[in-house]
């Protein structure tokens, strides 16, 4: 074979592989890349529940404030916060489903603590649901183990109900899963709205949906009562499937994407020490994220924190560790709640995006190293080797703010 031969069946290939994987590359090329590292911390399941929060909250608070940013800005936390619980006995009493609210005098401690955070300026709240389950499945449910949970004295922990019963917008007393109604979900998203607005003082803006089950419609009556951020991992998993997990993958979603009033951002990772992904692991995610100009949007829960006293210092140790650890790798990381990172993203704000393409082709190009099989035939047709040595030639600084 000829020089002219070899060279027209090489770009014929790489003209294949472009061609198949051309949505990726359009959604990685799309994807917003920002001019300076982003640490975001998001802890869910906070609010109504177990009376270690309180103490938990403060310890937290104080390993924040510990912490400044290049803008001399605290670190903070983003909480996703569940407003209430079953009224165990008087469920047993009246066999009607009742709830005690995160504003009920039993949970005060929890409520100051959360409070005075964020007068301290190191939590920012956000929605994750009136309940985290849906109330009439747990109604229906012949499970003894789950009609013990709803009958237990004040506060229930939600986290030992069967995980499937754990996502608020479907009805999983079966498996598969059979969606809510329209109606049902618009009256239930207005009472959490509603509940949000008097428990903190202000309507909720961005929501965490529930174990990443939530569907269209729930979204629309979200978007209809205010909210405008959804915190995702990159896909809406509408059902839980017979096996019980969630199903029915939507996506993929990338960071701003939009979908009417609602816009997107992506949960990336993991900063959860109680299950083996500490400080060292969020670190590596912080440095991987940083490369690609994505945000560092990192999932945690409050049961880190709330469990007993050793795992909570534990964990307490890493948080410090994941903050410290950032601004020594990169002094100009900045810290921000949820919202913020909406709202930057969303306004395409120009001192904190890239918007240049000889700016961006580098982060795009450490996004592509991610891309698993698109990458591996990048890797065999020496398109990488010979992208690899383009970006070091041309990639200029994207300079700081
Ligand atoms: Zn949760």
């Amino acid at each position: 074979m000829t020089a002219p031969t070899l060279l027209g069946a090489w770009l014929l290939a790489v003209a294949l592989v472009v061609g198949l994987f051309r949505r990726s590359l359009a959604r990685l090329w799309r994807e917003p890349v920002l001019r300076v590292p982003v640490l975001i911390v998001e802890s869910d399941d906070w609010g109504a529940g177990p009376l270690a929060q309180a103490e938990a909250l403060q310890r937290i608070g104080d390993v924040l404030q510990g912490h400044r940013d290049a803008a001399g800005r605290t670190a903070v936390m983003s909480l996703a916060l569940v407003l209430a619980v079953p009224d165990g006995p008087a469920i047993a009493r009246s066999g009607q489903y009742r709830a005690v609210a995160l504003d009920s005098p039993c949970f005060a401690p929890i409520h100051e603590a959360l409070r005075e955070g964020v007068a301290r300026g190191v939590f920012a709240l956000q929605l994750h649901g009136m309940e985290h389950y849906w109330p009439p499945t747990l109604m229906a449910s012949a499970d003894p183990a789950v009609r013990a949970w709803l009958h237990q004295p004040v506060p229930a922990t939600t986290e030992d109900l069967p995980s499937p019963l754990q996502s608020r917008w479907v009805d999983a007393r079966t498996l598969p899963s059979r969606p809510l109604g329209a109606a049902e979900i618009a009256a239930a998203v207005a009472a959490e709205v509603q509940a949000y607005a008097r428990i903190v003082g202000e309507p909720p803006r961005v929501v965490v949906p529930p174990t990443f089950v939530w569907t269209r419609e729930v979204e629309q009556a979200w978007a209809a009562a205010g909210l405008r951020c959804v915190v995702t991992p990159g896909w809406r998993y509408p059902a839980r499937g017979a096996d019980g997990l969630p199903c029915g993958d939507e996506g993929p979603i990338i960071n701003g994407e939009r979908s009417g009033e609602i816009g997107y951002l992506v949960r990336t990772d993991y900063f959860e020490p109680v299950r083996g992904r500490g400080a060292a692991h969020a670190l590596g995610v912080f440095e991987r994220k940083t490369a690609e100009g994505r945000p560092c949007l990192l999932e945690n829960h409050r049961d880190n924190f709330i469990v007993d006293a050793k795992t909570r210092d534990q964990a307490l140790v890493e948080l410090d560790a994941l903050l410290a650890g950032v601004r020594q790798r990169r002094p100009d990381v900045r810290f921000m709640s949820t919202w913020e990172l909406h709202t930057i993203v969303q306004r395409q704000d120009p001192d904190w995006l890239v918007a240049g393409t000889r700016e961006r082709i580098g982060f795009v190009w450490e996004r592509l190293r991610g891309q698993g099989r698109l990458w591996i035939l990048l890797r065999l047709l020496g398109v990488a080797a010979l992208g690899n040595a383009a970006i070091r030639l041309a990639a200029r600084s994207p300079g700081g703010r």
